[in-house]
């Protein structure tokens, strides 16, 4: 999260000559934040709770990072709610094409045993919640944003599988679905 230093308790803390600058922390302990702006001369300082306010909240921040896209190397110990998208698979009827050809419903057809209609299973992208854990962004060789999740990393913009919002995972649904029947399936 990102903090905004309002306060020193006592005039020898380091930052009481930083009052109102902003610094991105994280959750020490009970009473301290710790800084995590690794470029910062104050990498791993500490700002008491009460010597500062929350200006942004974590996933805020990550999300206006990716916005941006201007940044290295970012660290992070958060978890993010985000929007997953995936295919899933569906029953439904269709009309029997044999059938349909023939302008009539054969009751002897061998497609669709003379009811004019299949069952087939189609597939479609649909939505989930997914928790995620981010360790740490940077970008690999060719510049592409990665997020790490443990040991495992994925690409937000390359991927598209995981969105910020609901609205933006439902317009990449959208459009997939969109795909899925522009192709015939
Ligand atoms: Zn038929």
């Amino acid at each position: 999260m990102k903090v905004k230093i309002t306060r020193p308790t006592y005039d020898d803390y380091w930052y009481s000559k930083h009052i109102g600058e902003e610094f991105n922390v994280k959750e020490y302990n009970t009473y301290d934040y710790q800084i995590i702006d690794i470029n910062s001369d104050h990498y791993h300082d500490y700002i008491l709770k009460n010597d500062c306010e929350i200006i942004k909240n974590k996933q805020e921040i990550v999300k206006e990072e990716i916005v941006n896209n201007n940044k290295n190397n970012l660290y992070y110990n958060t978890n993010l709610q985000m929007y997953h998208i995936k295919l899933h698979d569906y029953k439904t009827k269709i009309v029997c094409n044999k059938c349909y050809k023939n302008g009539q419903v054969d009751d002897k057809c061998f497609e669709c045993g003379g009811k004019g209609i299949h069952n087939k299973t189609k597939q479609k992208w649909e939505i989930s919640k997914k928790l995620i854990s981010i360790d740490k962004i940077d970008r690999d060789e060719d510049g592409e944003l990665r997020y790490w999740e443990d040991k495992s990393c994925f690409f937000y913009e390359m991927d598209k599988y995981l969105h910020y919002s609901y609205q933006d995972a439902k317009n990449e649904c959208k459009r997939r679905n969109k795909e899925l029947i522009s192709k015939g399936d």
